[in-house]
């Protein structure tokens, strides 16, 4: 039977991320130890280990079927490949920094400078889009000790909290784009692997759907109900039950994490009672 082959990055950021969505989709891998490769046992595909530098060339010549890996790097490879789903996790930024004590007047301040980064083409493309005529200096690593050094005068590169800039002395002054890790395919897939690749996207939509929304239960007077339900929209309707005490109901429904902190006060303003919300586990739509 063909299996799917699926490269994911051997170690780093992206790896136990990766190896838990796989988990989460129910799928068990034979050894647990990484090696080059592993197997599923209940599922028809084979897990590559590579560095995520290299994933969109194998995954665009077919040596790997599909990949993980950030959008970021797919950008920088621009490897003739599809970007199937977003997965949402390792989320940052790229952005442009420069010392801290420097003026900052806006994108043509890097016309003449020499920006230090790990991502040329996408910087290029961005400096072309804004008419900047900068020197793009690439380097592998360590962007961020550049201008320190006297390398460069600026940077660009992949910014989380800050913090690594802060250390070095430097400011962010222009976030050119957002990154998340994304799942890329190869282009010419025989219909087979198309169907396994289907049956994986599917599981993979029910565990992020599951882990964005919250199963909530709670109790109100029956004369809140026609209220709560419009607040409440849930997968189609609220359930509602008849509680033992005359009068009340509880209520079931489906609400998305962050939109519960904001209807939570509407709620207890109707007279909702007793609120719980607890995780599910898997949702399927
Ligand atoms: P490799 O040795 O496999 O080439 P790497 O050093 O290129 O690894 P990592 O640092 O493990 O890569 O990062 C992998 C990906 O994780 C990046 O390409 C980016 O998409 C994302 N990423 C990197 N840094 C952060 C961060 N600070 N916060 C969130 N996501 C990040
Ligand atoms: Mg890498």
């Amino acid at each position: 039977m063909s299996k799917l082959k699926i490269a994911i990055q051997k170690s780093g950021r992206l790896s136990e991320k990766s190896l838990e969505l796989l988990k989460e989709c129910g799928i068990k891998l034979s050894n647990g130890d990484r090696k080059l490769k592993s197997i599923a046992k209940n599922f028809p595909i084979e897990i590559l280990f590579l560095r995520d530098d290299d994933i969109p060339q194998y995954v665009e010549q077919g040596v790997s079927d599909i990949g993980i890996l950030g959008e970021n790097e797919v950008w920088e490879k621009d490897k003739n490949v599809n970007i199937v789903e977003k997965l949402g996790f390792a989320s940052c930024k790229l952005s442009l920094a420069i010392p801290k004590d420097e003026n900052y007047t806006g994108v043509s301040y890097f016309n003449n400078k020499k920006v230090a980064t790990s991502y040329p083409k996408i910087l290029k493309n961005y400096f072309d889009q804004n008419n900047i005529n900068a020197e793009i200096e690439e380097i592998g690593g360590s962007v961020e000790i550049a201008p320190g050094i006297g390398l460069a005068n600026a940077i660009f590169d992949i910014v989380s909290t800050g913090s690594t800039l802060l250390m070095n002395g430097l400011k962010e002054v222009e976030l050119v784009t957002k990154s998340e890790a994304v799942m890329i395919s190869n282009k010419n897939l025989s219909e087979k692997k198309q169907q396994i690749l289907n049956k994986l996207l599917f599981r993979i939509r029910a565990v992020r759907n599951s882990s964005e929304n919250k199963y909530i239960l709670l109790n109100a007077p029956n004369s809140a109900i026609k209220q709560i339900t419009a607040i409440l929209p849930g997968m189609k309707s609220p359930t509602i039950l008849p509680l033992a005490e005359n009068g009340w109901s509880s209520l079931h429904s489906v609400v998305k994490e962050d939109e519960f902190w904001d209807i939570i006060d509407q709620l207890k303003a109707l007279g909702a009672q007793g609120i719980l919300v607890v995780p599910i586990e898997k949702m399927v739509l």
